[in-house]
């Protein structure tokens, strides 16, 4: 009788205790502190940060834009979270704010990641490959391998990759001098390059195919070392929640083509102008479009369109040029036909003014004739196809495009299809038969290519470092001599 009430004492106890235990183990795990993914869900925002360069963020007249940009808004999207950009003045800042407490759950800012950096963060997939490469000025003797950077002025981003190439390079050349500084973007090493002011600097090659056009003299010296991939980067540590996602949504962008669309989008028409194209539109920059640039963004205003993109097209018909006159008969800054020109009502084809207004309208009018299936940005380019192809022969293109299992409403599919309806086999079986199919592709790849310079060069974000002696210029930063770039519209 007493030992059975003593056990049931005991046992009461022993309940008792495992129940207080488990309601600690439960409140030990409520507290535990969120995941870096459940953080960023419950907060409902993706806080990235990144540097401000064309091959990374900027802001154009629609806002927010770059190959960075795109791919994490994209991410963002996926998660159905809002997105957040916060930019750094250099990486050092960039890696020191991603690991603070309370600091930005990503950085994505084209960086590559190297086994120091692997030791404090952790980095996604790789989604674009790049070379690091040494930078030189045409015209001074080309180095061609590591012992050739000893006694050059050398110059890199503070804290970057290429810093650390550098640094273990010294170890070998102990003689070998280079300057980090925290001051400069990208844009900046190459301009002081092309000008002169240094005699390298390293950059990776996706950041000079980017902005080539802008510095007509640099050269690539060399490659120092193997091709690396680019990576996004998060803070170091246990938690994986976040990186398990952005790998998972990486590879699936992979596999469904966006990541290639935007690979496209940004990269996919950087050496259309080559060095010596590269050269002329700078110069033409400066010394042609301030005549006309007023004319466009007047068109823009008065037809919805981004004067930038109209001033591309001038620049593909006529490299600004309002006398222009071609073999077969188009004429003007716009090269308009002289029917169009007369249902576009200019009665004067080499008055610049009446030819971007009269191809501001026809662009408009070629534009809405497209089916309502093909959306922007998309839509921007099949216009553009139609204008220098006819609406006949891109519609073609589109059925053998779909017929390929393509898809009619991506300009990157069609632009694939258009150069066959130069070919017998093909355009046989359409219905507006033979076309140089191959003419409007390089249009459509010239005037994007165009029109990203201009974007990049009107940006508000330049608006506080930049020499300005015209509307329009190119990115030389001069940070004590300023004036601001009129708004965009
Ligand atoms: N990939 C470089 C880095 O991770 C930055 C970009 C560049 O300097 O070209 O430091």
């Amino acid at each position: 009788m007493f030992a059975q009430s003593v056990i049931r004492k005991h046992c009461t106890f022993w309940v008792a205790v495992i129940g207080i235990l488990l309601q600690l183990s439960g409140c030990a795990e409520e507290q535990k502190p969120p995941s870096a993914l459940e953080r960023v869900q419950t907060e409902g925002v993706l806080r990235v940060i990144t540097r401000n360069s064309p091959a990374t963020y900027f802001q154009d007249r629609n806002g927010e834009t770059g190959f960075e940009y795109e791919l994490v808004k994209r991410f963002a999207a996926d998660l159905k979270v809002k997105l957040e950009i916060q930019t750094a003045d250099n990486l050092d800042e960039l890696f020191s704010r991603l690991k603070a407490p309370d600091g930005p759950s990503l950085a994505a800012a084209g960086l590559t990641s190297s086994a120091d950096r692997k030791s404090e963060f952790q980095f996604s997939k790789p989604y674009l490959q790049v070379t690091p490469q040494v930078i030189y000025r045409h015209g001074n003797r080309r180095p061609t391998r590591p012992e050739d950077l000893i006694g050059k002025k050398i110059m890199v981003l503070k804290g970057s990759s290429h810093a650390n190439q550098l640094a273990m390079l010294k170890v070998q050349y102990p003689t070998l001098a280079y300057e980090e500084s925290s001051d400069v973007e990208v844009v900046d090493l190459l301009r002081m390059v092309d000008e002169g002011q240094i005699d390298l600097t390293l950059v990776d090659s996706n950041e000079l195919s980017m902005n080539q056009v802008y510095f007509p003299n640099v050269r690539v010296a060399f490659d120092l070392g193997d091709e690396l991939g680019l990576s996004w980067a998060v803070p170091g540590g246990e938690d994986h929640s976040l990186l398990d996602e952005m790998n998972a949504f990486l590879q699936r962008a992979n596999e469904n083509g966006s990541l290639k669309r935007l690979k496209d989008r940004y990269y996919g028409h950087v050496d259309v102008l080559g060095y010596v194209g590269a050269y002329t539109f700078a110069q033409h920059l400066q010394n042609r479009l301030p005549r006309y640039e007023q004319f466009f963004r007047d068109a823009g205003k008065n037809h919805s369109l981004d004067w930038r993109l109209l001033a591309a097209m001038g620049y593909q018909e006529s490299l600004w040029q309002p006398t222009a006159t071609s073999k077969t008969g188009v004429r003007g800054l716009m090269m308009l036909t002289l029917r169009t020109a007369q249902a576009m009502g200019v009665s004067n084809r080499l008055d610049p003014k009446q030819s971007i207004q009269g191809g501001a309208k026809y662009i408009v009018k070629v534009k809405a004739g497209l089916p309502d299936s093909i959306k922007e940005p998309d839509r921007t380019w099949f216009a553009l196809a139609a204008y220098n192809v006819g609406g006949g022969h891109l519609e073609d293109a589109r059925k053998l495009t779909q017929a390929e299992g393509l898809d009619p409403n991506k300009w990157l599919d069609v632009q694939k299809i258009l150069p066959r309806l130069s070919q017998k086999k093909w355009f046989s079986k359409t219905r507006y038969g033979y076309a140089r199919g191959g003419e409007p592709v390089h249009f459509v790849r010239n005037i994007r290519r165009y029109y990203d310079i201009l974007t990049w060069v009107t940006q508000p974000q330049l608006e506080d470092s930049q020499v300005v002696d015209s509307n329009i210029h190119v990115p030389g930063i001069d940070k004590n001599n300023l004036k601001k770039e009129t708004s965009p519209l």
